[in-house]
């Protein structure tokens, strides 16, 4: 016999049944008699079956709300000016971006309230999904994660040189929403108003004299035509990839803002090449290297010269807003090392403070810093 605290004997067979019971199956209480309490709900302790069961965290979709409702009042949508002056705390520069973005992403919840429950008059505003041309290191991701910060949304940067044509391999173009619902927790509603960053968008350009089915470019465009209009996708929850234990949801990416990104390396030729072509003779005519030496090229850059560059007129047609950065000069390099609340001078005098040493540089040392950057031509970054 075994003898257990409280003066309890149990022979050895008994012992091991029990064991077993745990063990294999899972121990049932009902079918235990003769023993007090056993005539309650078992469902009051909760789960006791050692076999879990439940869907993994990661993998769980937050229900949907049940009766749509307006997301938000009109009055909760910041005004474009105060959209742009909070980004003015964080981006240097790029006065015309910071102000075109800044209405876009105005009327785009604007939107998002008159289709949700504003006004039913007919008048369906269009989505306005913004297309950004700009170097790199000028900030494109930067002025995104920012906006998105500023308006509590959720936000999903995703790479265009990855994605591919379904069933090919490479990133389906509903991984891109997976990663936005990811963003938001796996919540449905709150994935629905957030923002998608496509960055290197130039990259799905239409490859030019190819034979080959051009699955990573035109193809690619073709496939996002349907998530920038607003679609409904069937996306996998926790994972990017489908597969068949991957549970699934629907969303629908109607009020989702897409914000296309990109450096467009060889745009500025043939924006200059279209620019000196229409310079005519005469007394008006403009000279014929007048735009040579133009730093903001980019911001002369119509739909004419994108799809010159490669991208289907139906793919801009979806991305009517259309804002160029300005390559960053020598002295909003400096400005952007001092100024912004994150400012990266800020951060170390900051963790050498913590080490009681006060950091300190001349204006000549952030010139060379940043007359240095200019030369490697990356732009902001570090
Ligand atoms: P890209 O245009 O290639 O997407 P990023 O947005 O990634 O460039 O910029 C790289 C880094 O440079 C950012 O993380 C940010 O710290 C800094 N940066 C770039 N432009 C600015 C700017 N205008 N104001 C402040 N910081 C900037």
């Amino acid at each position: 016999m075994i003898t257990m605290p409280g003066g309890m004997c149990f022979c050895h067979d008994c012992m091991q049944k029990a064991f077993d019971s745990v063990t294999k199956n899972g121990l049932d209480l009902s079918q235990l008699q003769n023993m007090p309490y056993m005539n309650m709900n078992l469902s009051d302790f909760g789960n006791l079956n050692p076999v879990n069961t439940e869907i993994p965290k990661k993998n769980q979709v937050k229900k949907r709300k049940e009766a749509p409702k307006p997301e938000f009042d009109l009055k909760d949508i910041p005004a474009p000016h105060m959209i742009k002056a909070r980004l003015d705390e964080y981006v240097i520069g790029q006065e015309r971006a910071k102000k075109a973005i800044s209405v876009a992403v105005y009327n785009h919840y604007k939107r998002v309230y008159a289709l949700t429950g504003g006004s039913a008059d007919g008048v369906e505003i269009e989505k306005s999904n913004i297309l950004m041309i700009g170097p790199t290191g000028s900030g494109k991701t930067y002025l995104v994660k920012t906006l998105a910060r500023l308006l509590d949304v959720p936000l999903a940067v995703a790479d265009a040189t990855s994605l591919t044509e379904a069933g090919y391999i490479g990133d389906d173009i509903e991984s891109v929403v997976s990663k936005l619902l990811a963003a938001a927790d796996n919540d449905v509603d709150r994935a629905e108003h957030g923002i998608i960053f496509i960055d290197e968008i130039d990259k799905i350009a239409k490859k030019k004299n190819t034979n080959t089915r051009d699955v990573s470019g035109e193809s690619v465009q073709q496939e996002l035509l349907k998530l920038l209009e607003g679609s409904r996708v069937e996306v996998p929850v926790g994972s990017n990839q489908k597969n068949a234990l991957t549970p699934m949801t629907t969303v629908n990416t109607d009020h989702i803002l897409f914000i296309c990104g990109g450096a467009f390396p060889d745009l500025e030729d043939i924006v200059r090449e279209r620019l000196n072509k229409s310079s005519s003779m005469g007394f008006a005519a403009e000279l014929k290297d007048r735009y040579d030496k133009d730093p903001d090229i980019l911001s002369r850059a119509t739909t004419q010269d994108l799809r010159t560059f490669g991208m289907i007129p139906e793919f801009l047609g979806r991305l009517p807003i259309l804002v160029t950065l300005e390559s960053l000069t020598a002295e909003l390099l400096v400005k952007i090392l001092k100024e912004p609340k994150n400012a990266i001078l800020k951060q170390y005098e900051k963790l050498l403070a913590m080490d009681e040493v006060k950091l300190s540089f001349e204006d000549a040392a952030l010139e060379w810093i940043a007359e240095e950057a200019l030369k490697k031509e990356t732009g902001a970054r570090r």
